[in-house]
C-alpha cells in the first residue's frame, strides 16, 4: 500500500437502483489505483453472486443496531426496509492515507455526509429514461414484480434529490458515462490545493 502526505477526497455517488452505479464505479476504480470504495454494512439478504465483505458486510439487524449504538457509523439509512451504513473508522484511515474514497450511498446518507464533511463531492447518476430503468430492473431477474414496482417508486423518489448533488452523469452510453466520471475525478485531482501538496518540491524548485 502506498501512502502520501495528501488527504484524499471523499466522493458520494448516488443513483436509483438499476442506473448502473455499481458497474460504473467498478470500471472507474479498475483503472485508478488511488481510489478506494467503501464497503457498507447492510441488513438486507445477500443476492446470488454477492460476496460477504466484498459487496457488503452482511449483518443481522441486531448486530447493526449494536454498531449504531456504539456510534460506529458515519451515516446510516433505512432503504426499502433494510438498514445500510458506512463504517467511520476505515473511512478516516483511508482518507488519511491519501486515497480518494467513494461512498455508494442513498440520498439520506448523502445529506448526513455533506453535513459532517462539507468538502465531499457528490455525483448523481441518472438513467436515460424511466423505461430503460424499469427494463434494467427487470433484466436482473432476481426480484418479483412486486419488488420491482416498489423499487421503481423508490427510484423516482431517489431521483427527486438530484438537485442536492454537485455533478449529474447520465448513463445512456456506458463508455460516455465512464469518461464523464473519470473527468470529474481527474479535474478534482488537479485542483490547486492537492496539486500543491503533491508537487511541493517542484514548486519550491520552480520558484527558487
Ligand atoms: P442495494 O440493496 O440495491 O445494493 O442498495 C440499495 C440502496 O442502498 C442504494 O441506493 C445504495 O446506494 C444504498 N446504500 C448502499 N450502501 C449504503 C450505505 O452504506 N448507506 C446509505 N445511506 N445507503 C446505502
Amino acid at each position: 500500500m502506498t501512502t502520501n502526505a495528501t488527504t484524499g477526497t471523499l466522493y458520494i455517488v448516488s443513483a436509483p437502483s438499476g442506473a448502473g452505479k455499481t458497474s460504473l464505479v467498478k470500471a472507474l476504480i479498475e483503472a485508478q489505483e488511488q481510489i478506494r470504495v467503501s464497503v457498507s454494512h447492510t441488513t438486507r439478504a445477500m443476492r446470488p453472486g454477492e460476496v460477504d465483505g466484498v459487496n457488503y458486510h452482511f449483518v443481522a439487524r441486531e448486530a447493526f443496531i449494536e454498531m449504531l449504538e456504539r456510534d460506529e457509523f458515519l451515516e446510516h439509512a433505512e432503504v426499502f426496509g433494510n438498514l445500510y451504513g458506512t463504517s467511520q473508522r476505515w473511512l478516516e484511515q483511508t482518507l488519511k492515507e491519501g486515497y480518494d474514497l467513494i461512498l455508494e450511498i442513498d440520498w439520506q446518507g448523502a445529506q448526513q455526509v455533506r453535513r459532517l464533511m462539507p468538502l465531499a463531492k457528490s455525483i448523481f447518476i441518472l438513467p436515460p429514461t424511466q423505461e430503460a430503468l424499469r427494463q434494467r430492473l427487470d433484466n436482473r431477474g432476481q426480484d418479483s414484480d412486486e419488488i420491482i414496482d416498489g423499487r421503481m417508486r423508490e427510484a423516482v423518489s431517489e431521483m427527486s434529490h438530484y438537485v442536492e448533488y454537485d455533478y449529474l452523469v447520465i448513463n445512456d452510453d456506458f463508455k460516455v458515462a465512464l469518461d464523464d466520471l473519470k473527468a470529474i475525478f481527474r479535474a478534482n485531482q488537479l485542483l490547486q490545493n492537492p496539486q500543491q501538496q503533491r508537487h511541493a518540491d517542484l514548486l519550491s524548485q520552480l520558484l527558487a
